[in-house]
């Protein structure tokens, strides 16, 4: 048998309903971002979809503070945590997490994929007759952890607390019950009702698990997301979140009781197993974390910047999904017509926007996803609005009505 004819088939599918993604080669240069060098069209490029929200993968601190633990420790951990891989700046890191969410403990992961895919997974198996009610637009790491359970998982309709509650009145009290969500959901930009989700699963027994993924960095008076700018904290059992998006490095983590982050140290394989994370990587991310707990000048400016483009897009009728968070979805409704904005904007005007096409977001609803950063100048804008207007008259693409 020719295995690769087999691999070849799968992929040939993928090209045929166009949804093969292909990698853009991005060279990015500390000090010049949100500008990188794009190989495909051999020219500097204006990034608008890059999840470094803030710019802060080239911050000083964060670049100094790697540079010294590198010196200091090497390049690698040496092994996985429980083995010989805990470094004092792992150590650092998990308590400046605990204390930023207000909780007793925090677990480090290598990516916040692997966060939610292990303590998810890990929770739902070990708590026996554990039921997830899962809401129907989280993000692949929270349905993969939970299919690898094999719990039982009920999936309940975006934000709808109505079904929610419809879900979780089916089952005994007394049954273990995580209800996961997310608060800013990354392709529509809208955000959970987090309160009332928490006075449900107070009412009906269950945990509660926020992937904040998209928020950590970015709201609340430090940073700490959604659930600290509403001051929701500690009515959330586990808060989750990543450092490769804001924070600008890599890695994820966990924050709860102590008691849940040792459980999920204790019986995740998926954390036991693996090697950690580099010291350096953790004390860049300590840097980060901390500079954005003290400092709201990045939360301006991007505010600031989203505001911007938004009343400039609204100016020239181009039409976007509104909504509370930083994320801006464009709205083009066809996957062909948004892969040629993309080109156009990248080969004409020097724009780098992915497309966000089926499966991501379904048919019909393909868009661009925004997410203008403190470090876009209102040049950059401009430019980015003048090319979207001439391409919006080109393509003969909907304006919306004021
Ligand atoms: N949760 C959500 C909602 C995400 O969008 C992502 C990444 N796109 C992740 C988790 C995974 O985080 P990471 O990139 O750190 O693996």
């Amino acid at each position: 048998m020719n295995y690769d004819t087999l691999f070849q088939n799968a992929l040939d599918g993928l090209h045929a309903d166009g949804s093969y993604r292909y990698f853009a080669e991005l060279e990015r240069h500390a000090g010049k971002f949100p500008k990188a060098f794009h190989h495909g069209v051999g020219r500097d490029v204006t990034v608008w979809c890059s999840n470094d929200y803030l710019g802060m993968g080239q911050h000083p601190d964060v670049l100094a503070a790697i540079h010294k633990s590198l010196d200091e420790s090497g390049a690698g951990a040496g092994g996985t945590r429980n083995i010989s891989g805990t470094n004092h700046y792992h150590v650092a890191l998990e308590k400046e997490l605990a204390s930023l969410h207000g909780k007793e403990s925090a677990l480090l992961f290598n990516s916040g994929y692997l966060s939610n895919w292990v303590t998810l997974g890990t929770l739902a198996a070990r708590l026996k007759g554990c039921v997830v009610l899962s809401d129907e637009l989280n993000h692949a790491s929270m349905i993969e952890g939970i299919r690898h359970s094999r719990a039982e998982k009920r999936i309940f309709k975006h934000n709808d607390l109505e079904d929610l509650e419809a879900k979780l009145k089916e089952l005994p009290l007394d049954t273990p019950k995580i209800v996961a969500f997310e608060s800013v959901y990354s392709m529509n930009g809208d955000i959970a009702p987090i309160e009332e989700i928490c006075d449900l699963a107070d009412r009906y027994n269950a945990m509660t698990y926020l992937d904040e993924v998209h928020a950590v960095g970015m709201y609340g008076p430090q940073g700490g997301g959604v659930a600290q700018e509403r001051g929701l904290e500690h009515r959330l059992t586990v808060i989750e979140g990543t450092l490769g998006k804001a924070y600008g490095v890599v890695g994820g983590y966990i924050a709860a009781s102590a008691a849940l982050c040792d459980f999920v140290r204790s019986f995740g394989s998926g954390f036991i197993f693996s090697t950690s994370l580099p010291p350096m990587i953790a004390a860049g991310v300590l840097a980060s974390v901390r500079h954005l707990r003290n400092s709201d000048a990045e939360r301006k400016g991007q505010r600031e910047a989203v505001a911007l483009l938004r009343k400039k897009l609204e100016a020239v009728k181009i039409p976007y999904m509104p909504g509370q968070s930083h994320i801006t979805p464009v709205m083009v409704g066809d996957a062909t017509l948004c892969r040629e904005l993309t080109d156009s904007l990248l080969k004409r005007f020097g724009h780098y926007l992915q497309p966000i096409n089926y499966p991501t977001v379904p048919r019909g609803t393909e868009r661009l996803r925004l997410t203008p950063g403190p470090l876009h100048t209102e040049e950059d804008l401009d430019s980015l609005i003048s090319a979207l207007d001439t391409l919006w008259t080109e393509l003969n693409l909907p304006r919306s009505v004021a």
